[in-house]
């Protein structure tokens, strides 16, 4: 019998995608849900951006560019880099993809041999522990808690680096703690890592245009100069300029590195598609002003949902310095029975009975290696997030 790779063998889907297609199917159903799980902006594309894609398309954009984008984009990400990041990265240190899914999964494919470690603080987005196994390295995970605000501390870090420890992941604000890194902490990371120069860093800035408090936002390799020869800074247009759909993310770094990432997506991907690496052009060299007020407006939803979720009963949860997500932890209602005698040992079955029951969806925290929380994505409408956050509220309630 044709049989699969051994390396599909306990190789599990995106459980966000899981919680994703049963709120789907209740929806189909008919069942009123609100969606709380979703990691994309609410908001639409804007306008002049939607308008240079078109504008691509009506003229003739259509066909291949170069694998790792086209020159103008490259430039725009340049200075991109240069103006908000303080980083200086020349043309062939830049590297386009179809998002920063892939250009993360070309990085741990050009960085991990068979064995290697990949350091992951938790919780985290689920996608690392897949693409470290895809590439034959073994994820690591570097616990955080909610006490130390979810960050990575030297401590941590240095309690799980070993001989094999080839690369560490970081992503701030993180998906789904909404942490972020200071300069200082950012230093005193790369201090650490001053010990092991065999380590790559590969940092996921995704949500760099979301934060809060008027904190600012920094990346590793411009606040740690001396770790700039080995870190990878990977970004995108996705979240700050909700453009999910598009499909472009960028990165910066050593030339090594990038070539050999171009290297593999020569032999995979292919370039990022035509049209949008126009319309991301506009993305990053037009107006940011929707970034600020957008950023303005997820504040005012983090206050009204961490409020709500703060004083439902049994949860408890840490302010995000960024990104849209909270992460209530639910320790308190382990053990505990739904109104139907159903037990909630675990969050997912918390996310389940929000799900069936109470018609919210969010995201167990088992899918970002953490439990028990679960997270809750507040990029929704003012009045959903209101009603879904109440009836998280009546849920916990009914709890006994
Ligand atoms: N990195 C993090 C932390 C994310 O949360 C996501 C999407 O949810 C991605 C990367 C994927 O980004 P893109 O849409 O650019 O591929």
């Amino acid at each position: 019998m044709a049989q699969l790779a051994r390396l599909m063998n306990g190789f599990e889907p995106s459980k966000i995608s899981e919680i994703f297609a049963l709120a789907n199917r209740l929806k189909a159903d008919g069942r009123d849900i609100i969606d709380l799980s979703a990691g994309e902006p609410d908001f639409d594309t804007p306008e002049a951006i939607k308008r240079a894609g078109c504008r691509a398309i009506d003229a003739g954009e259509t066909k291949y560019t170069d694998v790792d984008g086209t020159p103008a984009l490259k430039r725009a990400v340049r200075e991109k880099f240069a103006r908000d990041n303080e980083l200086d990265y020349d043309l062939d240190q830049i590297v386009i993809g179809a998002g920063a899914k892939p250009l993360l999964f070309h990085a741990l494919q050009a960085i991990v041999d068979p064995g290697d470690e990949v350091i992951v603080p938790t919780p985290c987005w689920p996608s690392y522990r897949g693409m470290i196994r895809l590439a034959g390295g073994l994820p690591v995970m570097a616990p955080t808690s909610i006490e130390s605000g979810f960050r990575l501390t030297p401590e941590d870090l240095r309690a799980v680096i070993t001989p094999r420890s080839k690369a560490l992941m970081l992503n701030a604000p993180g998906n789904p703690s909404g942490a972020a890194y200071d300069a200082a902490a950012l230093k005193a990371i790369a201090a650490v890592l001053a010990d092991h120069p065999n380590i790559w860093v590969v940092t996921d800035d995704l949500y760099e245009h979301v934060m809060f408090d008027g904190r600012r936002f920094e990346t590793p390799a411009a606040a740690a100069p001396e770790i700039y020869d080995r870190t990878l800074t990977v970004n995108g247009v996705s979240k700050g300029h909700a453009m999910t759909g598009w499909r472009i993310g960028f990165a910066g770094g050593p030339r090594d590195l990038v070539g050999a990432m171009v290297r593999v997506m020569t032999q995979t991907t292919g370039n990022p598609p035509t049209m949008s690496q126009a319309a991301a052009i506009e993305a990053l060299t037009g107006s940011q002003a929707h970034c600020a007020e957008w950023a303005a407006r997820f504040q005012a939803r983090r206050d009204l949902a961490a409020e709500m979720i703060d004083t439902a009963r049994g949860l408890r949860c840490a302010l995000p310095d960024g990104a849209f997500y909270l992460f209530p932890n639910c320790s308190a209602l382990m053990g505990s029975s739904t109104p139907d005698g159903k037990k909630i040992d675990t969050s997912a079955d918390l996310a389940r009975y929000l799900l069936e029951d109470a018609g919210v969806a969010v995201v167990p925290g088992g899918a970002f290696e953490c439990d028990p929380y679960f997270r809750l994505s507040f990029a929704a409408a003012d009045d959903l997030l209101r009603e879904g956050c109440h009836r998280i509220q009546r849920a916990c309630a009914a709890l006994r």
